[in-house]
């Protein structure tokens, strides 16, 4: 076992307060690793805040883990000490299902094993997560890091980042692709950077006009400020890709407007309601909605080696572990 020291919830809506725990200690096919970062994702104060539902105390949240490998179990074979490492959303599933077989372990069809909030698979060990400075994984929930890679601003790829490349991927987006990003957040931004990675021609929506410069900095062609009635006419059935990152309640009609024939808009963000479809506007183009979470390990190992190739990572803003409340 591994003293291990964290920041934890111990109630729910509570503040972070320092918490010491203990790792197991390395089974045949575990990795240890320091931390060196955590990204702080949305869905860690959702969870803190129990509004997902009911939650586990005490919560060490944090799954956009990177850190540098301290230890190997007898059969690891793909780590070694020293090596850059990353850990996201999900530390374990049933290994045997579809949709683990075929590599889409989050939607593992006996649930994924989450990083935290929950328990280890198979253990009554609570799954402490990433606001920690030490970690345990087994071999096959890792992921390589690129060494060229700026370690601070690969954490959010390990949610955030992957939330989009997965879509992006699926739906095949590249040179001739005409995609729309909703919302310029940790999420959006990563849509930005991976689609024009691709060379798709792409366009974001915003309320905020003020982030223009930073859309065009990140590779946005185009940048649409959503505000009033009409600014949807100009861009009807103009996109083969609409990603939506917006968790705020609002109305779908006027972005589904904008979709091409057999345009897909995918939902990413996850708002309080559910949305009002207009049947019309999905009949006239054949237009389809679709959802989308995460990514499963081997298309995270994929986003990485492209984000290595193309010095792809976050924008960030790193603080230290004690600031974590404000
Ligand atoms: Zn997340
Ligand atoms: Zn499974």
């Amino acid at each position: 076992m591994t003293k291990t020291r964290g920041y934890a919830a111990l109630a729910a809506r509570a503040d972070l307060t320092p918490f010491e725990f203990e790792r197991r200690a390395l089974r045949d096919t575990d990795i240890g690793f320091t931390i060196d970062f955590a990204g702080i994702c949305h869905s860690d104060i959702h969870q803190v805040r129990e509004e997902w539902g009911p939650a586990l105390f005490p919560m060490v949240p944090g799954h956009e883990i990177v850190g540098t490998v301290t230890g190997v179990g007898s059969k690891v074979t793909s780590f070694k000490v020293g090596d850059s490492i990353g850990v996201g959303v999900f530390i374990d599933s049933c290994r045997k299902c579809a949709n683990c077989v075929k590599g889409l372990q989050q939607y593992c069809l006996e649930g994924m094993t989450g990083t935290y909030n929950g328990y280890e698979r198979n253990s009554q060990t609570i799954a402490f997560g990433g606001y920690s400075n030490y970690f345990v994984i087994e071999e096959s929930y890792a992921v390589k890091v690129p060494s060229n890679l700026e370690p601070a601003g690969v954490a959010p790829l390990l949610c955030a980042g992957i939330t989009l490349y997965s879509p992006i991927k699926h739906w095949k987006v590249g040179p001739t692709s005409k995609v729309a990003v909703m919302g310029l957040g940790g999420l959006g931004h990563m849509g930005v950077k991976f689609a024009a990675a691709l060379g798709a021609e792409v366009t974001v929506f915003s309320h905020s006009a003020h982030k223009e410069a930073d859309a065009k900095a990140m590779g946005a062609a185009h940048f649409v400020v959503t505000n009033g009635d009409d600014w949807h006419k100009p861009l009807r059935k103009k996109f083969d890709l609409i990603l939506n990152t917006v968790s705020a309640d609002l109305d779908l009609d006027p972005y589904l407007s904008t979709l091409a024939t057999d345009g897909t808009l995918v939902i990413i963000g996850l708002p309080g309601k559910p949305y009002a479809i207009n049947a019309g506007t999905m009949l006239d183009g054949r237009r389809s909605i679709a959802g989308s979470m995460i990514g499963g390990m081997p298309e995270l190992q994929e986003m990485l080696d492209f984000c290595g190739a193309k010095n792809i990572v976050s924008d960030v803003e790193v603080i230290k572990a004690d600031y974590i409340n404000q």
